[in-house]
């Protein structure tokens, strides 16, 4: 049989990031090419999104954050794909036999507008993760002008994820 997940085989986290616009980079955000004139700075390809995210999933874990794992000193990082990051805190995940039950993404941006493409985006994460469409959502903000992001100077991103261990199954 299999038992349900008891209530404290559940666990939420929340990740926040924020990125530099640079124009001489492209500009990947949830793991997806976005056509404009400029992208964002870091060690990395810099998808805020991602980086968001993984903090997350990182938090609902107890597993420390993206920077511990995959710290921009390290030369093997450079201009590395961050899907590959997520690839690697899936897994992290599926040893301690966590799954995702959602994710919620919100990116922070004044431009370019994101609405064409949130549904990509989406797409993209679900795939990721490999779980459904419906357990993922992604909104995209203005910062109404205000600030650094209200600027064009800088792109944010907060993801919140909910965790919980497999069930077991018994004999
Ligand atoms: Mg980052």
């Amino acid at each position: 049989m299999i038992e349900e997940p008891k209530p404290a085989d559940y666990r939420v986290g929340i990740g926040t990031d924020i990125h530099r616009i640079v124009e001489d980079k492209r500009l990947m955000l949830g793991g997806v090419y976005i056509p404009y004139p400029a992208g964002l700075l870091g060690h990395s390809d810099g998808d805020v999104a991602l980086h968001a995210l993984i903090d997350a999933l990182l938090g609902a874990a107890g597993m420390g954050d993206i920077g511990t794992l995959f710290p921009d000193t390290d030369p093997q990082w450079k201009n590395a794909d961050s899907k590959e990051f997520l690839y690697a805190v899936k897994e992290l995940l599926k040893q301690k036999e966590w799954e995702v039950v959602n994710v919620d993404l919100t990116i922070h941006t004044e431009a370019p507008k994101l609405g064409p493409v949130k549904g990509q985006i989406r797409r993209c994460v679900a795939g990721l993760l490999e779980i459904d469409f419906a357990n993922t959502n992604v909104k995209a903000k203005t910062n109404e002008g205000l600030g650094e992001i209200g600027a064009g100077e800088a792109m944010a991103a907060t993801a919140i994820t909910l965790l919980r261990k497999k069930p077991k199954r018994t004999l």
